[in-house]
């Protein structure tokens, strides 16, 4: 069984009970589109359990998660061909940490977009194109 909090949106996503578009899913990750994408793909990959920071996460489970996250970078790097691939994972409000169940933040990079900050904000983004970059990356999984 995998710790779990009733009040965590991540916890929720990994219930069913919220939706997501789902790319990846094994026994202890799942991996699902950013809906406040910074760049076209970003998506998560984040661990069933609810193990908040990388202080509390057990290592084997910290390389699962990674893992899910290299899975994804390659599906990213296939379906969009981006010029590079952040992978970012944040511990703490002081790094900017909004969401306390840990993932890694699989971010595609463009040359267009500069020197992108460690604490970008939280835009809502396009559900009809992120849908539609979803399908993409799904198809490349
Ligand atoms: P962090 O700020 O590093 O904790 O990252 C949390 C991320 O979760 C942010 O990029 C949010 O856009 C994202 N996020 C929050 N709620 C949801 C959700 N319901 N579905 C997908 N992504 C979400
Ligand atoms: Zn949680």
């Amino acid at each position: 069984m995998h710790p779990t909090d009733g009040t965590c949106i991540f916890c929720k996503i990994v219930a069913g009970q919220i939706p997501c578009f789902k790319l990846y899913e094994d026994a202890d990750t799942i991996a699902f589109m950013d809906i406040n994408p910074v760049n076209e793909g970003h998506a998560l990959a984040v661990a069933k359990g609810h193990h908040p920071t990388v202080h509390d996460i057990p290592a084997d489970v910290l390389g699962k998660v990674a893992a899910t996250a290299q899975r994804i970078a390659r599906a990213q790097q296939k379906a969009l061909g981006p010029s590079g691939i952040n992978l970012l994972q944040a511990n703490g409000p002081g790094a900017g940490q909004t969401v306390f169940h840990l993932h890694f933040h699989v971010l595609p990079r463009t040359a267009q977009d500069g020197e992108l900050k460690v604490n970008w904000g939280h835009n809502p983004g396009d559900m009809a194109r992120i849908k539609a970059t979803y399908e993409k990356m799904l198809a490349a999984m």
